[in-house]
């Protein structure tokens, strides 16, 4: 019983982490975050637990960026910003696919569409700060 409770309030936290930031994080950012709070958490219990959520639709996989992967505990369907330069993924509300669009795709392909992932490429204000000469 003890040690159920204690797997679940993992379990919790891992997910509150997720859902407070819009960092889009990767399972090591959730790690360090947690570890100082569960000095006996392991990173795999992150990964298994990240990875349940995306099944379970609790959260979304952003798709990988410089090697890792990255989560967003906002689930609603929005745009992404990804920072070729320092890879800081930036959530841009604005829909740019419409409804319309997606019709004529599935007519077009004689397919069904339920989802679109839009994803802009480029750099962010504060790289294209550092990289513009004053
Ligand atoms: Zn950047
Ligand atoms: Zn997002």
């Amino acid at each position: 019983m003890e040690r159920k409770q204690n797997y679940s309030r993992k379990r919790e936290a891992i997910l509150n982490a997720i859902k407070s930031t819009t960092i889009h994080p990767t399972a090591e950012w959730v790690y360090q975050t947690l570890k100082p709070d569960y000095p006996d958490l392991s990173l795999g219990t992150v990964y298994r637990n990240l990875s349940q959520f995306k099944n379970d639709g609790l959260i979304i996989s952003v798709g990988t960026v410089n090697g890792q992967e990255r989560f967003d505990g906002n689930t609603k369907p929005h745009t992404h910003f990804i920072c070729s330069s320092c890879g800081s993924v930036i959530d841009i509300p604005d829909e740019f696919v419409s409804l319309k669009t997606n019709d004529d795709i599935a007519q077009k392909y004689h397919i069904l569409v339920d989802s679109v992932d839009v994803q802009f490429h480029g750099l962010c204000s504060q790289c294209l700060q550092r990289h513009t000469p004053l």
